[in-house]
């Protein structure tokens, strides 16, 4: 047989290799800023077009290079990092392999500008694909110019695999802020599209922070200092208050390199132990110091695992150092947050809203145009009437001597109940018709039997369809604010914004967002309560953040979902009886009654029939 086997020539070599460097803009912008940052730059500039899919140029101050070594650099395994395997445990570098440069010539159009302090003159080379296609001397400022045009234009098929443009520029703006936040005493700058993104200049790790993500986060850190051997630990975490449903501004750096560690992560939450919402995640800017011969970073290619010697250890200082911190600045407990309610009442007048005093209905009163207590039910303004039920009354049994008389609503065929009441059906129309289950259920009575109605994902129903009628209505009811509430963004949150301009007016949001001012919200949607708004907005952005680039439904109905989400009565709030009857009938006005937008079913019903087969009634 003869010889099969060959060695791949290079550039062929670089190009596999480039798979695992390159996945995305975002990566090759990692891989310049950390060149920029090894050559020991005070000043590193990002260029960005389109994402980074058509340009990504990186402009720094640092040593530059010689003639020689600008050509050697984009060799596979050239580097001036490391010389030897024992040099894998001293790294103070970010880059050592030598692999990023080549890998990146060799599925873009690269052109590199690079001087050092004692040359006049500035080397220039360009390549693209490996080949080398000019290199001449020019006159430029003592660093280097790096810009990568037109990433995998010789790979259409990686090439297709780019998200759009916005979604590229997600990822390059976080890649451009870890490398920011790991770096305070550098000054960078990033543009987009020829407008500037970030300036941020030479500081203290606090305010390249607050830079980064508006200033709203000044007040919500609590430092963390810690000096053991085995580690120093700096940094900050966000007070646990602000904590937010998604992750997101999670930040560990070793050795001013951003790592990834779900293992450390865990020691965090631990730290936060009883100080968290259910389900929500603190922020933090976590920096440990460790020596480099503890740390192996040579596990994967893009970096952003390590393996600790100690990790237990680690784990148990990074803890400790968070938990004291959090008790040093008295935060406490927020215990009142989101509780059972059920906690709150004995448990013999839990139910005592079903024994209600007399009342005479008042068939004009709309719950909802009122301001309900706290965690009650949104008030609405454009309530749908109630499709003239006053001629649908039907006593439902009897009515005692001197008490007014049960209303109940009927449904009318096809049109209202969504799809779940028969034809014939009643609803009743007093408040002693319903009562509520361990605050979470609402029971009512209907011709055929018992209704069960669960409140949150009624309420969720409700508020997504009035939410969507609000925006096929392109005129929504907007509420609109005196005092405008304003909110301060960062850069990726901006960008964001803008994305879903139009679907946040649909709504009925009002907002004015200056060139570098804060977001200031002007007008709400009639159910959206003022004092729900910050949150609101700042979990809309979150949330939004997390599905990027997810493709499917249309963004009014995602953002239609969230905040319904967000809205409906949570399982454990009381609701007054009235409010109670309101959800009822608002319900059954909803085109379709029986799921909630997350598909989740509402309500069930207990036919008297299935009662009397159970209790053996006519047995
Ligand atoms: P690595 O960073 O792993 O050494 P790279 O392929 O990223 O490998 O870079 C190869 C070499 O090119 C580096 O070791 C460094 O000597 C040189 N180099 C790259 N970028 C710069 C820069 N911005 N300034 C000075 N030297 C640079
Ligand atoms: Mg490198």
């Amino acid at each position: 047989m003869p010889n099969r086997i060959h060695v791949l020539p290079d550039h062929v070599a670089n190009q596999i290799a480039a798979g695992e460097v390159v996945q995305r803009p975002a990566s090759a912008v990692k891989e310049l800023l950390e060149n920029a940052i090894d050559a020991g730059s005070t000043q590193i500039e990002l260029i960005i077009k389109d994402g980074g899919k058509t340009l990504i140029q990186v402009v720094d101050n640092g040593s530059g290079m010689s003639g020689e070594d600008a050509l050697l650099c984009f060799r596979r395994h050239a580097t001036s990092k490391i010389s030897g395997a024992e040099d894998l445990f001293r790294i103070r570098t970010k880059g050592f392999r030598g692999e990023a440069l080549a890998s990146i010539a060799a599925i873009a159009q690269v052109e590199l500008t690079t001087r050092t302090a004692d040359a006049r003159l500035a080397t220039r080379i360009r390549i693209a694909g490996d080949q080398v296609q000019a290199r001449e001397e020019a006159v430029a400022p003592e660093g280097t110019s790096l810009s990568v045009k037109n990433l995998f234009f010789n790979i259409p098929a990686r090439r297709n695999f780019l998200k759009s443009a916005k979604v590229e520029f997600r990822h390059v703006l976080e890649e451009f802020q870890r490398v920011a936040l790991a770096h305070p005493g550098v000054g960078f700058r990033m543009i987009h599209n020829e407008s500037e993104v970030h300036h941020l200049p030479a500081s203290k790790l606090r305010q390249r922070i607050d830079y980064l993500f508006g200033n709203r986060m000044h007040d919500r850190l609590v430092p963390i200092t810690e000096e053991t051997q085995l580690a120093a630990i700096g940094g900050f975490v966000v007070k646990p208050e602000f904590a937010k449903k998604s992750r997101g501004e999670q930040y560990f750096f070793v050795n001013d390199r951003f790592i990834k560690s779900p293992y450390l992560h865990h020691a965090v939450m631990a730290a936060f132990e009883g100080l968290l919402k259910p389900d929500t995640v603190p922020g933090y800017f976590l920096y440990l110091d460790v020596p480099p011969e503890s740390l192996d970073v040579n596990i994967h290619p893009t970096k952003t695992e390590v393996k600790f010697e100690d990790e237990q250890s680690l784990y148990a200082i990074l803890r400790s150092a968070v938990k004291h911190s959090l008790g040093q600045f008295s935060i406490r407990p927020v215990l009142d947050f989101e509780r059972d309610q059920n906690l709150d009442t004995p448990y013999a007048f839990r139910e005592r809203e079903v024994v209600v005093p007399e009342v005479s209905v008042d068939r004009n009163f709309n719950p909802f145009s009122e301001p309900q207590a706290r965690g009650g039910v949104a008030p609405r303004r454009n309530a749908r009437p109630a499709a003239g039920w006053e001629a649908l009354y039907e006593g439902l049994g009897e009515t005692p001597a001197g008490e007014p008389a049960q209303e109940s609503l009927e449904i009318e065929s096809g049109a209202r109940g969504g799809g779940l009441l028969e034809e014939g059906d009643t609803l009743h129309q007093d408040v002693r018709g319903v009562f509520q289950l361990d605050r979470r259920y609402i029971v009512t009575r209907i011709k055929s039997g018992l209704l069960l109605i669960d409140q949150q994902r009624a309420h969720q129903r409700v508020l997504y369809e009035q939410l969507l009628e609000n925006i096929t209505r392109q005129d929504p009811v907007v509420q609109t604010l005196i005092f405008p509430l304003v909110i301060s963004l960062n850069p990726a949150e901006r960008h964001l914004l803008e994305d879903l301009t139009d679907a946040l007016e649909g709504m009925g949001f009002r907002f004015r967002l200056a060139e570098n001012g804060p977001l200031e919200i002007i007008g709400l949607p009639a159910l959206v309560p003022e004092a729900e708004a910050p949150a609101l907005v700042d979990g809309l952005l979150a949330g939004w953040q997390q599905h990027a680039g997810e493709e499917g439904f249309s963004q009014s109905d995602r953002m239609a979902k969230a905040l319904c989400k967000r809205l409906a009565v949570k399982p454990g709030t009381a609701l007054e009886p009235s409010a109670q009857l309101a959800l009822v009938n608002d319900l059954f006005g909803c085109r379709d009654a029986r799921m909630s937008p997350f598909q989740k079913p509402i309500h069930m019903t207990l036919p008297l029939e299935e009662l009397d087969q159970k209790l053996n009634t006519h047995g």
